[in-house]
């Protein structure tokens, strides 16, 4: 008997968000790849804990995407759904900004999602159906500052997104994204305690979102219950966004 397990991707799913989405995927009995960067420990007990496969993998080096990507296909006849979660924030007025700090935040959440849907395309394209999902930020959407090079980025993968939507949708691959507000993980721990508090109260529900709160919206993108859904973006933010305050 076939198997209808589905083959998923998530980068970067040693912590926060994406080690919520993989637990979302493997609960649902998906069969999971995942990307970590520098949290071995946290991979390895994650890929134990879910049954799920870890690659040590940065979304910056083409060629470790490439050779993850083939021992993936090697057990997987196809891929089902790509999550391109990986990212990082370097944050520094613009003033301040060494070149290194720009490209490697540019690097890492734009050129990584293009290298890692470049590589994925041919055997979705190949099968003519699949999902991808892009978890991008608010900070794409409104102004922060001290976060252009993070601003960039995603503001980018945003329009990537509906660009990616319009070239795959007439394959069968839906591709959208998901835009998180600010989400209890390591990236929101090391805000100073005063801005934490007053970015709190201009949230509608007052508190930060949970990695989890997120990865069900991502699987839900990712699921045949969106099937109807194509290059659209759902903000996650517990309502910072809707109002102006
Ligand atoms: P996090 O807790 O810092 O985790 C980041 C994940 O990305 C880790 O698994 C990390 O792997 C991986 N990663 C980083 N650089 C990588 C690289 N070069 N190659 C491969 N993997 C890499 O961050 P998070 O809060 O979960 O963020 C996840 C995604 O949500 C990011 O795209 C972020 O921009 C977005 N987001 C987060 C928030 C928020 O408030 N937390 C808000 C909006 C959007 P290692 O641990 O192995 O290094």
């Amino acid at each position: 008997m076939e198997s209808t397990k589905r083959n998923i991707i998530v980068t970067g799913g040693s912590r926060g968000i994406g080690r919520a989405i993989v637990k979302e995927f493997c609960a649902a009995g998906d069969r999971v790849y995942f990307t970590f960067n520098n949290h071995e420990e946290e991979a390895r007990s994650l890929a134990k804990e879910c049954d799920a496969t870890a690659f040590k993998c940065s979304q910056r080096d083409p060629k470790a995407i490439d050779t993850t990507l083939s021992a993936i296909l090697n057990e997987a006849n196809t891929i089902d759904v790509l999550i391109n979660n990986a990212g990082i924030t370097a944050d520094m007025f613009l003033m301040l900004m060494p070149f290194e700090e720009w490209d490697k935040v540019l690097d890492t959440n734009i050129n990584g999602v293009f290298r890692w849907v470049r590589a994925v395309s041919r055997p979705m394209l190949t099968a003519q159906k699949g999902a991808i999902v892009n978890v991008a930020s608010i900070a794409g959407l409104i102004g922060v500052g001290g976060q252009t090079n993070y601003a960039a980025s995603k503001g980018a993968l945003l329009a990537f997104t509906r660009a990616l939507a319009a070239e795959f949708g007439p394959k069968g691959i839906r591709v959208n994204a998901v835009v998180p507000g600010f989400i209890d993980t390591d990236m929101t721990a090391v805000m100073p305690r005063q801005v934490k508090r007053d970015n709190k109260e201009r949230i509608l529900l007052k508190r930060f979102g949970t990695p989890e709160e997120v990865a069900k919206v991502v699987t839900f993108l990712a699921s045949d219950q969106a099937s109807y859904v194509v290059g659209q973006e759902i903000i996650v933010d517990g309502g910072l966004t809707a109002t102006v305050s």
